[in-house]
């Protein structure tokens, strides 16, 4: 079942509400430097990026946002730290979203000042608590632990509802898997508020990807998370890839191509690991929601191939072409990959 939560206008995305789960990155390009971010933005959307935040360290950053935002239609979040001045300036600039901790920007008046220009904007803002950021009385008495997480997330809230705003999403990233899990349901129980799920300082690629799909997969087989973003010590590209294929694997995605392919095993007679990997990379790209299954031999290939919209089934020095659980031809091993992907352009649309 998945967790009520109220619908928050991001730009041109919606979350929450029963809305599809959105996918987010961060930008690592100098946001004064408008022309490398305009170039990784246009990576971003490419790989299905949806929700793109930008680092605003300081006054330039936060102006430049206004030239960024002319040559994009990603919606935009504006991460700010301590300085109140910031949040407005990237109001001022026209972002979607504001990522603020209240507990580090500082007096009340400060954070009613931006909650007022996010309000007048309807811009909504994001509370992000992480495990470098619990509130410090917190911290002292408990540890960083998930209460403290939750705690901290509730008591910025208040501050937000205080100032008469409500417009808001969480998120409470730990780098402790299950400290991440822990605190997400606790806030779960209690509001309903879009949850902006994400495991800080992951790691790299590799450990940070899984990590991420642990954390996640708990949480959104719960029914709770309304947009992720997967924290890489790595191109943000690759976030949003990843992002794409937890959700592909929780069968959460809107598009793309679920791949099926077998571990091989001695009675594999062709060499299925290359084939697997060219047809992956191949159809990363394609936005149709399909299954192509690739199979080493009979045992398997024919049963998985039935349940798949395409299949290649592996013999010896050739294999089986099948589309939804017909065989159409076989052809040599070289040319499985070609065939294949000739099946995919024809039942898609799509070139590949
Ligand atoms: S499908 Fe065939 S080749 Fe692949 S793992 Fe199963 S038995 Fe082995």
């Amino acid at each position: 079942m998945k967790r009520e939560s109220k619908p928050m206008q991001i730009g041109r995305v919606t979350i929450g509400g029963g809305n599809p789960i959105a996918i987010q990155s961060m930008l690592n390009t100098d946001t004064r430097d408008v022309a490398a971010s305009l170039r990784q933005l246009q990576a971003l959307e490419q790989a299905g990026c949806e929700i793109a935040r930008l680092a605003v360290p300081d006054m330039e950053a936060a102006q430049a946002l206004a030239d960024i935002k002319k040559g994009t239609s990603l919606p935009l979040v504006a991460d700010i730290h301590f300085d109140y001045r910031l949040a407005l300036a990237a109001c001022q600039s026209g972002v979607d979203k504001i990522r603020i901790n209240p507990g580090n920007i500082g007096e009340k008046w400060k954070i009613r000042e931006v909650a007022n220009a996010c309000a007048a904007r309807g811009i909504p803002i994001r509370i992000g608590v992480n495990g470098g950021s619990v509130d410090q009385d917190l911290r002292r008495e408990y540890g960083v632990t998930p209460y403290t997480l939750y705690r901290s997330a509730v008591r910025n809230i208040e501050a937000l509802q205080e100032c008469g705003f409500e417009n808001i999403c969480v998120s409470l990233k730990a780098s402790n898997v299950f400290s991440t899990i822990e605190a997400y349901r606790l806030l779960a129980a209690e509001c309903d508020y879009p949850l902006h799920l994400g495991v800080t300082e992951a790691g790299s690629r590799h450990m940070g990807t899984i990590k991420s799909a642990a954390a996640f997969g708990a949480l959104l087989c719960d029914g709770i998370g309304d947009t992720i973003r997967v924290s890489l010590t790595d191109d943000p590209v690759l976030e949003v890839e990843a992002a794409r294929d937890i959700l592909k694997a929780l069968d959460l995605h809107q598009s793309g191509v679920t791949i099926v392919s077998c571990p091989t095993c001695g009675r594999t007679c062709i060499d299925l690991i290359p084939i697997a990997q060219a047809v992956e990379a191949r159809l990363k790209h394609v936005r149709a929601r399909i299954t192509v299954a690739v199979m080493g031999c009979v045992v398997n290939g024919p049963g998985e191939a039935r349940e798949a919209d395409l299949g290649i089934c592996g013999g010896k020095g050739e294999g089986l072409i099948i589309r939804k659980g017909e065989i159409l031809r076989k052809v040599p091993e070289d040319r499985l990959v070609d065939e294949l992907l000739r099946e995919v352009e024809a039942l898609t649309g799509e070139r590949v």
